[in-house]
């Protein structure tokens, strides 16, 4: 899905809408602490663009999905948990725990994970 549903809550952040507070950006791609936040980091890394989840992109948002995990990597570095470890997750649909319908990447840091965070 590539359209931007008006409730969407992502796209309103991206917007602007909401006035969430962005800890970073990229031309494509978004990111914003977590509202509930699982680890001492946990930042969203949200494309612009409504995407639903991992399962709708294609060949055609390798540069995309690249930029998104170069933003990943740059949060981790500016919170300075490059060297200690992050996790960097993603949520697909119904049984893969999928709340918010608009694809993003969890950034999870700042403790030691278990496999199950
Ligand atoms: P998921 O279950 O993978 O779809 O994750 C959705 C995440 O979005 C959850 O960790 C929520 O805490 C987070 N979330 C929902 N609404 C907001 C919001 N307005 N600002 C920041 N994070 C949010």
């Amino acid at each position: 899905m590539s359209d931007s549903p008006t409730d969407c809550i992502f796209c309103k952040i991206v917007s602007g809408e909401l006035g969430t507070e962005l800890v970073a950006e990229s031309d494509q791609a978004v990111a914003f602490n977590d509202i509930a936040p699982h680890a001492p980091t946990h930042v969203l890394i949200v494309p612009r663009r409504h995407i639903q989840s991992l399962a709708d992109l294609t060949e055609s948002d390798a540069e995309l999905l690249g930029e998104m995990i170069g933003l990943a990597n740059k949060v981790a570095r500016e919170r300075g948990i490059d060297a200690s470890g992050y996790r960097l997750v993603t949520n697909v649909g119904r049984d893969g725990g999928q709340e918010v319908p608009h694809l993003h990447w969890h950034l999870l840091g700042g403790r030691a994970l278990k496999f199950r965070p």
